[in-house]
């Protein structure tokens, strides 16, 4: 984070063997006075925003980018429900893991994001993951090609939650959505056009719900400790995305003046 840290980190970047390294390196020296033609990248930065599924990563992200328009969106949950959609081969193997709440293998979602990533990080434009990483051995095949700036990690009661998922039903034939908090059908249980049942999102039902937070304990909880450990992670707590929101920024903006 601090600029004392960036050598430590160019250090760390060229013992290893990432693609985009060298940009990255080259990024980081342009600060020193002698460096002053590779400005220019000087630009880029790589974010990620981490917290339990449902926890309103993509609320969040959505106001950063307003905030932030530098940064490129890429979570991992859109493009899988886009390969889903178009049912190719690794939709067809993402979706089955998805319905149960597990994790989609490490294999494939490397493949995906960084696939999905390049383009940005070859132009040496800034990124912002949602989703991703979500094991360790995502958060070690992504430092391979890139230093993370900032981890906004984002802890929500596991009851706000629950509360939160369960809440949302659906009327599949035509995507409506409704929450009996935000915005309930008129009948209880029934679409307001057409009258039809609502149901829940197989990975919306408790059981998944449930099954989805053993997984990020188990799974995904270890990287709030490993990004800690970089120094360069900072936890918001609380149950509002319009509360917690405003810290969020204040601190991005704070990261942007430091990296300055
Ligand atoms: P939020 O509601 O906070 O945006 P979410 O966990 O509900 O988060 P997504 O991030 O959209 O939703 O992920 C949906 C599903 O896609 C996950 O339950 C998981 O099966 C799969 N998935 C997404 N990202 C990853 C990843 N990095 N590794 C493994 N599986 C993933
Ligand atoms: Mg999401």
């Amino acid at each position: 984070m601090s600029s004392s840290s960036a050598s430590s980190v160019a250090a760390k970047a060229v013992s290893t063997s990432g693609q985009y390294n060298s940009r990255y390196i080259s990024k980081k020296m342009s600060s020193s006075p002698m460096m002053m033609e590779a400005s220019a990248e000087e630009e880029s930065h790589f974010a990620l925003i981490l917290g339990k599924p449902g926890g309103g990563k993509g609320t969040i992200s959505g106001k950063i980018l307003k905030d932030f328009p530098q940064f490129h969106h890429v979570s991992s949950g859109d493009l899988l429900r886009n390969h889903v959609r178009k049912e190719t081969t690794l939709g067809i193997k993402a979706a089955q893991y998805m319905k149960e709440g597990k994790l989609v293998p490490d294999d494939l979602m490397v493949g995906l994001v960084m696939d999905e990533s390049t383009q940005y990080l070859e132009k040496g434009e800034s990124l912002l993951l949602d989703g991703f990483p979500r094991t360790v051995v995502q958060a070690k095949a992504l430092s391979d090609s890139v230093h993370i700036d900032m981890v906004v990690n984002l802890d929500i009661p596991n009851e706000t939650i629950v509360e939160r998922l369960t809440d949302r039903w659906i009327h599949e034939p035509s995507g409506r959505i409704y929450s009996y908090a935000y915005k309930p059908p008129k009948v209880e249980g029934l679409d307001d056009e057409t009258g039809e049942p609502l149901v829940q999102r197989h990975d919306d039902k408790p059981e998944t719900v449930r099954a989805r937070l053993e997984q990020y304990d188990e799974s995904t909880s270890p990287l709030v400790q490993y990004y800690e450990n970089n120094g360069v992670l900072k936890s918001f707590h609380g149950t509002q995305s319009d509360v917690i929101y405003p810290k969020v920024k204040s601190w991005l903006e704070k990261c942007f003046d430091h990296h300055q």
